[in-house]
């Protein structure tokens, strides 16, 4: 029997490292804030994606494969989606208000997937619309309003916040000190100006479902309320309660303060999400990425110009989640090098069991680059098995993730050997040994491989009927 393990996690709510214990091991229950659907997830957005990958792996290798239900929604209603379909039909776009935002939130999701899935990141177990949810949000809404904590005004049902005197827990703030810091919505119908939107009136045009007070949409924060409530909280004995709930540091405040108060009065009883995790953000070659700055990409952008999914996974992996993390293009040649080492290694190894640091650095509060620490110890050890299975483990040298491995033709590890060479190329034409390079071409030739080079990219390369397996480890090994 395996000793039994002892997880850690960093809870947001109580700011403290703590042995996690799982309501009901046989189903660890998760739920992510997933994305507003109107346009291509950017780099940072995948920071809570990848994280919480690592998480529910490291779960289901602890508790078991079908011990996790994991949810993350996508935020499919919402004034940015509303005026992206109005931007496209003042630019020409055919068809209604409604179906131009039908139209982009089913492509979004799609992009979303491709996207996520090239970086090696399970597909949830539940990924609800809150568009399928609205009447759980209206009867959340009513029974908030029931209970004295909500109120009609004006078309609007705001909560009050007020009315719960935890409020501001999560982020250590007072009412007052948020008012104080806050860009908050000032309307003459709230009774406080931290009073948030439950649901809001719709024009004719734009989306809008009936309901006890006229016809209209949800706020954002009711949707994670009501779609953690349906899919995580449905079995009684565990008190309205789940385990972890995780997103971004920037969605602790209000978004997460907001669903703790709407999700903790409707059910006084329970707990809500018991830990909760947050990741820190992403920037870019050191400053914050923003459209303005000139350094601000989506996740396709870098696919794009051939940065392949899984060494964007593992220059995510290099940062704990609770540091911010700089997104650098020498993190990129670094973790082009070390994949295709590892590659060359290990390609050819099967173990599926990963090695027992790399579990213990994740148990330990996720430290990936702690975990990425003992990877690099089994490659210069030379326990490849270990190193083999410690990667799959990690979401990384799987069959899940495309683009890096696999060229046509060729069996993982000779195409780490020709990674391996035309790296080594690189790095001389870096240093201007064009001596080194050319004899490195050269060499690839004889050995039967044509090399292409891409702007911006990495070369290209394939086989000729000439391909000598002897003649490429000859010219990997003169190096
Ligand atoms: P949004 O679509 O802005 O609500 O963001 C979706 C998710 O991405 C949330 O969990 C955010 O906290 C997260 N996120 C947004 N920007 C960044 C960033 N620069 N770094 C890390 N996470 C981010
Ligand atoms: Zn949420």
């Amino acid at each position: 029997m395996a000793e039994p393990v002892t997880i850690r996690l960093t809870n947001s709510r109580t700011r403290k490292k703590e042995v996690f214990e799982p309501l009901d091991p046989a189903n660890v229950r998760l739920y992510l804030c997933g994305p507003t659907v109107y346009d291509r997830a950017h780099l940072g957005n995948a920071r809570p994606v990848i994280v919480f990958d690592v998480l529910q792996r490291l779960l289901r290798h602890v508790y078991g494969e079908n011990s996790v239900t994991y949810v993350r929604n996508f935020t499919d209603v919402d004034d940015k989606i509303n005026a992206e379909a109005r931007r496209r039909r003042e630019a020409g776009a055919e068809g209604t208000l409604k179906e131009l935002i039908r139209e982009r939130t089913a492509e979004t999701i799609r992009w979303y997937h491709d996207d996520m899935d090239a970086l090696g990141a399970a597909r949830p177990d539940h990924e609800p619309r809150a568009t399928d949810y609205i009447p759980q949000m209206q009867a959340m809404i009513a029974d908030l309003i029931g209970k004295g904590h909500a109120y009609e005004a004006e078309g609007h049902v705001l909560f009050d916040v007020r009315s719960y005197p935890a409020y501001g827990q999560l982020s250590g703030r007072s009412v007052d000190d948020m008012i104080a810091g806050a860009r908050v919505e000032v309307a003459p119908f709230k009774r406080d100006p931290m009073d948030f939107v439950l649901w809001k009136p719709s024009s004719d045009e734009e989306p809008g479902w009936d309901s006890p007070w006229g016809r209209g949409r949800p706020g954002w924060h009711i949707e994670c309320s009501a779609m953690s409530d349906a899919l995580l909280m449905k079995d009684p004995e565990h008190d309205k309660s789940f385990d972890i709930h995780g997103g971004g540091i920037d969605l602790m405040f209000p978004h997460h303060e907001n669903e703790i108060a709407q999700s903790c009065c409707a059910n006084p009883d329970g707990k809500f999400a018991r830990v909760w995790l947050h990741n820190e953000m992403l920037q870019v070659e050191g400053k914050k990425m923003s459209k303005s700055l000139g350094n601000f990409f989506t996740v396709r952008d870098l696919l794009d110009q051939g940065i392949p999914g899984e060494v964007i996974r593992y220059v995510f992996l290099m940062t704990h989640y609770r540091n911010p993390m700089d997104w650098t293009a020498e993190k990129v040649r670094e973790a082009k090098h070390t994949l295709t080492k590892w590659y060359r290694q290990s390609g050819l190894s099967t173990s599926t069991q990963p090695y027992q640091p790399v579990v213990d650095a994740l148990v330990d509060d996720l430290n990936t680059h702690e975990a990425l620490a003992q990877c690099h110890a089994l490659s210069n050890g030379g326990d490849f098995p270990a190193l083999r299975g410690s990667l799959t483990f990690l979401g990384l040298m799987g069959d899940a993730i495309p683009g890096w491995a696999r060229v046509p033709g060729f069996s993982d590890a000779e195409t780490g050997v020709v990674r391996d060479i035309l790296w080594q190329r690189s790095r001389a034409r870096e240093r201007q040994d064009y001596a080194t390079a050319d004899r490195l071409r050269d060499g690839l030739k004889k050995a039967g491989v044509i090399v292409r080079d891409v702007a911006d990219g990495e070369p290209e390369f394939e086989k000729t009927p000439e391909f000598d397996v002897n003649v490429l480890d000859q010219v990997q090994a003169d190096q």
